[in-house]
């Protein structure tokens, strides 16, 4: 029952899982390179916020902070002289992203910081607050079923200053430098202990690293996921389950009113009710189910009897070394989307061509391209895609499109990408938009002024 172990998790969803961004791309005489980080990659730079002195790094950069994921690893409970240790755990964090999926599969939409302010004493408080720099403590007396909390509003300001203006952390993730272990998420904010042992008795239990509270609690403020674990000393009656769901839906755990009493097949359960995951259930399942596949299991979210969870293991039910189940890795991904823009559109104009570029990070996107109005069909047949390939994976594609077919009247192109990761059956939900403007150079349209005289049947896409 290690799961107990995690503590209470409470959620609070503050974005929705939905990029479907667009953006409106006009050409550019020239190309622009992308903008140049303020900030070294894994260098110390010193800041003093509220009188307090205290470093940042950025220990891993994916791009623009406005188009990644930026999260903030927060030292506390760490002395002046235990910075060296801050930096180790925070190395084992960096695991998650080197070979943890989701996490390692999209490594590239997230920038890594780290953010450390000296505390006075080490460790933090059991009951109340020790003498640290933002008061972490656990809730109560330390058991099972009490979360850490500390001076969010503090944490809060002390990250915002510390990061240079072009960063800003989307989540942060409080790194408390104590052996016992818990984590507690508080929307943005989580906390999580730097290691973990058997309820208190270290010497007969296995450790609990650090990096699986985090992959847990990760889960919960940047996927929007929920607990998965049956009890922490607080078992939820139907009635708290149902209004818990109904206040924070998320995307791995739902219940019923009235739940079926009996094994009942799936797809006449499916009829009648609504599944967050049903897309990921076979069509031969049973509810409740035994496993191993995705279904509907019982025992879920501080309740065994009034929940369900859509696997049989998952980081969401156990301390975060269990893999992440498909509905919860897909929750994860969408919001990876919804926080950054894998995607960057260019277009611009060279010798006689315009040239229209997509640029992804990540690999396998389909695209799809339609006219909003009427296209000269030559102009239409010539607008072909040339993919980039790096390594095997697609990295963007590329048109050239001649000028001599743009019209005098500048026509707009849709085009759409979205994600072929078969780990995301919600595809629409990364989708990512750029309305291309098709063109003259303003130079060259004053200088012939006239109409290319393109003729023919146009149509619409
Ligand atoms: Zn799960």
């Amino acid at each position: 029952m290690r799961a107990q172990l995690l503590v209470v998790s409470l959620l609070l969803l503050t974005q929705t899982a939905s990029a479907q961004s667009r953006e409106r791309v006009e050409p550019q005489l020239r190309r622009t390179p992308p903008a140049a980080p303020r900030t070294t990659t894994g260098r110390w730079t010193s800041v003093t916020v509220e009188g307090t002195r205290g470093r940042f790094m950025t220990r891993a950069r994916g791009g623009p902070s406005q188009d990644r994921v930026d999260i903030a690893f927060v030292a506390e409970g760490y002395t002046r002289s235990e910075q060296a240790d801050f930096v180790s755990h925070c190395e084992r964090v960096m695991r998650l992203f080197e070979s943890r999926p989701p996490y390692s599969t999209y490594s590239k939409l997230f920038n890594i910081h780290y953010v450390f302010f000296p505390s006075t004493e080490s460790g933090i408080g059991r009951t109340k607050a020790k003498n640290t720099v933002f008061g972490a403590h656990f809730n109560k007396n330390w058991s099972f079923s009490t979360g850490i909390t500390g001076d969010r509003a503090k944490i809060q300001r002390f990250v915002t200053a510390a990061l240079p203006g072009d960063c800003e952390a989307d989540r942060i993730a409080v790194v408390c430098n104590d052996w016992r272990s818990g984590g507690t998420s508080w929307g943005k904010i989580s906390f999580s202990t730097r290691k973990g042992f058997w309820a208190n008795i270290p010497y007969v239990s296995p450790e609990w690293p650090l990096e699986d509270t985090v992959a847990h609690e990760l889960g919960h403020s940047v996927g929007g996921l929920s607990d998965e674990y049956t009890s922490g000393g607080r078992d939820y009656d139907h009635a708290k389950v149902l209004n818990y769901i109904k206040t924070w839906p998320s995307p791995n755990v739902t219940s019923f009113n009235p739940l079926p009493t009996s094994a009942v097949p799936w797809q006449s359960f499916a009829k009648k009710n609504e599944v967050p995951w049903a897309h990921w259930i076979e069509p031969a399942s049973r509810v409740p189910s035994k496993g191993p596949a995705v279904g509907l299991y019982l025992g879920a979210l501080y309740s065994s009897d009034w929940a369900y969870r859509p696997s049989k293991k998952c980081a969401m039910k156990s301390s975060g070394s269990a893999p992440f189940c498909a509905p919860c890795q897909e929750g994860l991904i969408l919001r990876f989307h919804a926080f950054s823009k894998p995607t960057r559109f260019e277009s611009t104009f060279e010798g006689d061509e315009l040239v229209l570029r997509i640029h992804s990070v990540l690999p396998q996107w389909t695209r799809r391209h339609r006219a909003r109005s009427r296209f000269p069909d030559a102009l239409w047949e010539r607008i072909q895609w040339t993919w980039t390939k790096k390594n095997g994976v697609y990295t963007g594609a590329e048109a050239r499109i001649p000028l001599s077919l743009i019209p005098e009247r500048a026509l707009v192109l849709e085009v759409d990408v979205v994600s072929n990761d078969p780990a995301v059956r919600k595809r629409e939900s990364t989708l990512q938009g750029a309305d291309f403007v098709l063109r003259r150079p303003p130079s060259r349209a004053n200088a012939t002024g006239r109409d290319d005289g393109i003729t023919g049947a146009l149509r619409r896409q």
